[in-house]
């Protein structure tokens, strides 16, 4: 099992709260694509001889490039990798891109799943973070997607925001869920330095957010999507048994990945490595065929506390054997550390006998694992 995730580094407006890599001048869009292309060309022993079964088009906005970009891109994966005739095909989409042509064209090159950036419905809210959709567009975009015959759609929303009452949050999901999508992402509303909201934060004109109310709007969250049928496989992310996305658990699993663009990640099994968040550098660098990345091996104690947080954060939990793999040093240090939480009735173990956090304190997830976390 390995993917391909591709970091389209452009956006038509930079949200407030955002600190991913992308620009908003489209000028060096083409010259981008085709040092993508290149950079795929050069790549192509990076994931061995595995068959690709996931594509994901992150960034930034892929859904805000031409059509035919996407197209040439997935046509030099296709040349370059033996791709799964059932892979996952993934495209971010924002709600002011999906039109009726635009979903033709992205069926038509083999996209076969939509991450839909709706983020809230609210008016006053999509005008606060700067989104360049607006309330209307966020209302039509599922069922313009469903219309044209996407099943497998996944959606985006943001809580915890001050100015989203319990009441809105409550409508934002309600929404999502009467369109009978299958999967939903929600990711609490954080302050990321050098960002517009940290700056707006700053200067008072806006309030940090506050975490009882995020907490709050996570638990009715929960509540709301196991009622409707919903599964929670991992802290921010819920399906309809069947539809988690591949891309998801494959990066939670440990599977290798070959990341493309500017800012994209690999992993290979033994080393991460990172391609420059510079779209200029970037291109200049693919033109001397050279790709322009930093490297690090993973420790074995990086690697325990890879294993403990991806494992906490998700419901297959922590594999025991995967620890053991590591040493029995790492083996003996989980059993010892992990006792006070089982105690505490934070962590139980399933039937594989992987260790898992209950999904009552999903919350606090990163706190409890860096609690086991190991020094090197
Ligand atoms: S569209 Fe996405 S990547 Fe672009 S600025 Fe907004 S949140 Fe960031």
């Amino acid at each position: 099992m390995a993917g391909i995730y591709l970091h389209i580094p452009f956006c038509r407006k930079a949200c407030h709260y955002c600190n991913f890599h992308f620009s908003t001048s489209f000028q060096t869009r083409e010259e981008v694509i085709q040092a993508m292309q290149k950079e795929i060309s050069l790549q192509k022993e990076y994931l061995g001889k595995q068959t690709i079964e996931s594509i994901y088009f992150g960034g930034g906005t892929p859904s805000a490039l031409p059509p035919a970009d996407l197209t040439t891109l997935l046509e030099t994966i296709r040349t370059n990798f033996e791709v799964d005739s059932k892979a996952e095909v993934t495209l971010e989409a924002n709600p002011d891109d999906i039109t009726p042509e635009n979903l033709e064209a992205w069926k038509t090159s083999g996209i076969n799943r939509l991450s839909i950036g709706i983020q809230a419905f609210q008016v006053k809210l999509l005008v606060d973070w700067n989104r360049s959709h607006n309330a209307k567009q966020a209302s039509t975009a599922i069922a313009l997607a469903q219309e044209s015959g996407f099943e497998n759609i996944t959606a985006d929303l943001i809580y915890g925001a001050p100015n989203l009452s319990d009441e809105d949050w409550k409508i934002n999901i309600r929404q999502l869920v009467e369109t009978g999508i299958p999967h939903i992402s929600c990711y609490a509303l954080t302050v990321e330095p050098a960002t517009a909201l940290a700056y707006q934060i700053k200067k008072g004109v806006t309030r940090e957010p506050d975490d009882e109310q995020a907490n709050r709007q996570y638990s009715i969250l929960q509540s709301a999507l196991k009622g409707a049928g919903f599964l929670q496989y991992e802290v921010s992310n819920f399906a309809k048994p069947g539809f988690e996305s591949r891309h998801n658990k494959n990066y939670w699993t440990g599977a290798h990945y070959l990341g493309i663009g500017p800012a994209a990640h690999s992993f290979n099994g033994v080393s991460r490595q990172w391609n420059i968040a510079n779209n200029v550098k970037y291109v200049r660098a693919l033109y001397q065929n050279e790709i322009p990345f930093e490297q690090e091996e993973l420790t074995p104690a990086q690697q325990y506390n890879e294993l403990v947080m991806t494992g906490l954060r998700s419901s297959m939990g922590i594999d025991p054997g995967q620890v053991a793999a590591l040493g029995e040093d790492f083996e003996k240090y989980l059993q010892k550390e992990i006792q006070s939480c089982v105690e505490q009735g934070k962590i139980g173990q399933d039937e594989k006998g992987n260790w898992v956090l209950h999904p009552e304190f999903y919350f606090f997830a990163d706190g409890i694992a860096a609690e086991l976390f190991k020094v090197d």
